[in-house]
């Protein structure tokens, strides 16, 4: 099996986990993968990431320009905003996960770092989550906010919309993005407890030794 066709399966699969554990619904959310010749995979406009197909994924040139297999998807600035700005990204995952959203719509909540240190793992996966300004959907403008933030996080929350995630691998995407899931469900179910975060000193540790 070629590499693309490697990564084309491995698409389709994260994509039908994502749908069967309810990460995902209708038509939203969306995949990519960035390919040896600096062209990306995109899962397509109005697909649901439960059936996708292989063979038609959307292929895209270097330039973000759609070569082949249908349309993709009305968010592909978002992935593309990311990638030019982390030349280590080789995935980037968007979500409308419910609890990610449900944070995202919270008033009050610090647009520099979403959430708190509930856990080592959200530290190590997620790091510093910022919140990217509300825009409509397709408006050019939230590309430009995303570019701006992605040079320094690989995951950003839009607000009222969902989590844009990028990783060093498909993988690394998918887990991170779980994490970051799993974490907003974690902050919900605390909300009015008295909460015991970890420390700086924790935060600046796991970040010494993990990166
Ligand atoms: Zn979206």
């Amino acid at each position: 099996m070629s590499e693309e066709a490697r990564l084309r399966e491995a698409i389709c699969r994260t994509g039908r986990s994502l749908y069967d554990r309810g990460l995902t619904f209708g038509s939203t959310g969306n995949i990519s993968q960035r390919l040896p010749d600096g062209g990306w995979l995109m899962t397509p406009t109005n697909a649901s990431l439960g059936a996708l197909d292989p063979a038609r994924l959307s292929r895209l040139d270097a330039e973000g320009e759609w070569l082949s297999g249908d349309k993709p998807t009305k968010e592909t600035f978002l992935h593309i905003a990311m990638y030019r700005e982390r030349s280590d990204a080789a995935a980037v995952v968007h979500l409308h996960s419910t609890h990610s959203v449900a944070v995202s719509c919270l008033d009050g909540i610090d647009p520099e770092d979403v959430l708190p240190p509930i856990t080592a793992y959200y530290v190590m996966r997620v790091g510093r989550l910022p919140l990217v300004p509300y825009f409509p959907p397709g408006d050019q403008d939230l590309a430009k906010a995303v570019g701006k933030l992605a040079g320094k996080h690989h995951a950003v929350l839009l607000a009222n919309h969902g989590p844009v995630v990028a990783g060093t691998s498909l993988e690394a995407a998918l887990y991170a993005t779980e994490e970051l899931e799993e974490t907003a469900k974690l902050f919900l179910l605390l909300r009015g407890a008295a909460v015991r975060a970890l420390t700086q000193e924790q935060v600046a540790e796991l970040r010494k030794r993990f990166g």
